[in-house]
Parts: C-alpha cells; sequence; structure tokens
C-alpha cells in the first residue's frame, strides 16, 4: 500500500490545521522560516546569529547581541533609525534605505 506523507504544503503552521485561513498561515510561514533560520553576524561575519527573544540577537560564535526587528535581525525602519541616530535627516534616511531596499528582505508586517 503506497503511503501518503501527513503533510503537505503547510511547513510550521502543521498543528493550525484549517484554522485563521490560508492567506494568514502563508504569511506566517514567510516570517517564521525567516526568524528560524541562522543570520549573518555584524560583529564577525559568521552565519551563526539566533533569536534570542523578540528584537534580540545573538551570534552563537562571537557571542555578540544585539537588538534588531521582531522576526529579522535587520529591518528598513532599524536602518532609517540608526542613520537618523547618527544625526542624518529622517527624510535623507529614508531616501537611503529606499536605495538599500533591494539586498534587504523586510517582512510586510514591519512596514505598516
Ligand atoms: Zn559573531
Amino acid at each position: 500500500m503506497r503511503r501518503l506523507p501527513k503533510t503537505k504544503k503547510v511547513g510550521s503552521t502543521r498543528g493550525f490545521g484549517p484554522r485563521y485561513g490560508s492567506t494568514v498561515r502563508k504569511r506566517y510561514i514567510k516570517v517564521i522560516t525567516e526568524l528560524k533560520k541562522p543570520h549573518k553576524c555584524p560583529n564577525c561575519g559568521f552565519v551563526r546569529v539566533r533569536r534570542e527573544s523578540v528584537g534580540v540577537w545573538k551570534c552563537n560564535k562571537c557571542k555578540f547581541t544585539f537588538a534588531g526587528g521582531a522576526y529579522t535581525p535587520a529591518t528598513k525602519l532599524g536602518a532609517v533609525a540608526r542613520r537618523a541616530a547618527k544625526g542624518m535627516s529622517v527624510e535623507e534616511a529614508t531616501k537611503e534605505a529606499a536605495k538599500a531596499e533591494v539586498s534587504e528582505p523586510v517582512t510586510e508586517e514591519e512596514t505598516e
């Protein structure tokens, strides 16, 4: 007898069943996979950064701990805030961030 796989493309939403609707579950998968994968450390460059808590990221290589986004270590909004804190005007920083947008994955939730 041929065995069928227990889960199809539900990913990390297994256990949710048919609840919350397919759009919400798809968005959840996108955010959670980004959250769970190891990220690059801004201090030593190794891909060993994991999320410690909401907005707190820690590198397992050099023990560097830093503040970032809730689901990704770097966000577009965070980059704007950092540049604004350095003395650049918010308008200038926003323009800079828009240019850098191409390479930076940002979740929809954070831009709202
Ligand atoms: Zn590191």
